[in-house]
């Protein structure tokens, strides 16, 4: 069912679903802007904290966030004095010179993370990118590796530049991008043999296994928490190996996991680890962090115009120190449990159509049985025509990722437009 037939239904009440009167014209967006993008029919125009509005004047409850970026939800008033004042005062120069707030981010980021050293870029593929060439750059140059490999998971994903896709193990997004970056090897996720075998068998004459690259929680691939035994086994594996542990943290750091790191889940801590989407709050950002081998990098070796500009650092410091400021953890935390309790009462009635409910703080799944004909997108879409914005992770699973500042209120209206978006797509 498409979303114009379900906004357009008599059947819904119409303060829950006021007709489109006159749809956003996507013919003219269509004829100009590459169409990369699937979309749904929806022209958002302004936002306040967990709300969106389209230009219809339509409200919605937004557990999108920008797919786990706003943060802080839209036009917080930290977040938009920061940046004016910023605009108003310097936001961009080069990194030919040294830029105090930036020194700032990465001393916030250092104090509140096992990192000792930052680097930053704008975007989440760019800071895999990063630890992709300090990983390769330390197996040269460190461990004498001349043909090193990186293993990654299946149904990961980090990123769409090319050795990213690379990285990213899921065939659908390298399909007719060949030929991809070599170096790469997958394994299933939380299978420790699958690791140890890999580890031992590709060792041979100038190649041998140089970094494990994993999320803590394996987003776009259906919201998989990574399981504590698993991870806990690698970090024993790397430390007695020397294999770099570089975790993706793009997704779920930055306090979404109820925690500030995703790997504070795990209990370990990576050599490497990339943070990008929340940590702007909605402003692009991307840094690599390491703990391990910061030195491996020397002047010339990567650099990044945009990279860790006044604009883009005082928006994430804004962020991370609000995040602090506010207690915003502990409300991750309830709010998580409120939304995964809520979800399962949905989901206990629908037996047949829900396999479970899973995810940490304010970054969970409801997946659907393999075998019903529903997909997430048709749960999605219900959902938006119930006035509330959800993302799909993969065909089985809807993704709730919203702003970190939901309150209690919002997640029981979210629960309550699921439960009328469940009823509709199951009747
Ligand atoms: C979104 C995402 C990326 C890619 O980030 P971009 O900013 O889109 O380049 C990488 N890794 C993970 C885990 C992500 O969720």
């Amino acid at each position: 069912m498409s979303i114009e037939t379900l906004v357009q239904d008599p059947s819904i009440p119409a303060e829950s679903a006021p007709v489109l009167s006159s749809p956003y014209d996507s013919d003219e967006f269509n004829n100009s802007v590459m169409t990369t993008y699937a979309r749904f029919p929806l022209a958002l125009e302004r936002g306040n904290g967990c709300r969106v509005w389209d230009t219809e004047g339509r409200e919605y409850l937004d557990f999108v966030a920008g797919i786990a970026t706003c943060t802080l939800g839209h036009a917080h008033p930290a977040l938009v004095e920061t940046v004016t004042r910023q605009i108003q005062t310097l936001h961009h120069v080069s990194n030919l010179y040294y830029i105090p707030v930036q020194a700032q981010l990465a001393k916030w980021l250092i104090e509140h993370s096992c990192a000792e050293r930052v680097f930053f870029c704008n975007s989440g593929a760019e800071a895999n990118e990063g630890a992709i060439k300090l990983a390769r750059k330390y197996a040269h140059t460190v461990k004498g590796i001349d043909q090193p490999l990186i293993l990654t998971a299946k149904a990961s994903f980090h990123g769409r530049t090319l050795a990213t896709i690379t990285a990213t193990g899921q065939p659908k997004y390298q399909k007719d991008f060949s030929p991809l970056v070599p170096g790469f090897h997958y394994v299933p996720y939380n299978d420790i043999e699958a690791i140890e075998t890999a580890v031992s068998e590709l060792d041979e004459g100038d190649r041998a296994v140089a970094a494990i690259l994993l999320e803590p929680l394996q987003g776009e691939g259906g919201v998989r928490p990574g399981d504590i035994a698993y991870f806990q086994k690698i970090r024993k594996i790397c430390d007695e190996t020397g294999i770099l542990l570089i975790l993706d943290e793009v997704q779920v750091g930055v306090g979404r996991s109820g925690k500030f790191w995703g790997y504070e889940n795990l209990g370990i801590e990576p050599d490497i680890f990339t943070s990008a989407k929340g940590l702007g709050g909605g402003i692009p950002i991307g840094a690599v962090m390491c703990k391990k081998f910061c030195d491996v990098f020397q002047p010339g070796d990567h650099a990044s115009t945009f990279g860790g500009n006044p604009f883009a650092c005082a928006a994430a410091l804004c962020v991370c120190e609000t995040i602090e400021r506010d207690n915003i953890l502990q409300n991750v935390q309830e709010r998580g449990e409120q939304l995964r309790t809520g979800l399962s009462a949905i989901a206990a009635k629908y037996p047949n159509a829900v396999a479970e409910v899973r995810g940490w703080g304010l970054i969970n799944g409801m997946e659907l049985n393999p075998d019903s004909q529903t997909t997430s997108s048709d749960i999605v879409k219900a959902a938006i025509a119930e006035g509330l914005l959800l993302v799909p992770a993969g065909p089985k699973v809807i993704r709730f990722v919203p702003p970190l500042v939901v309150t209690e209120a919002e997640v029981d209206q979210a629960l309550q437009a699921v439960e009328r978006a469940m009823a509709k797509v199951m009747s």
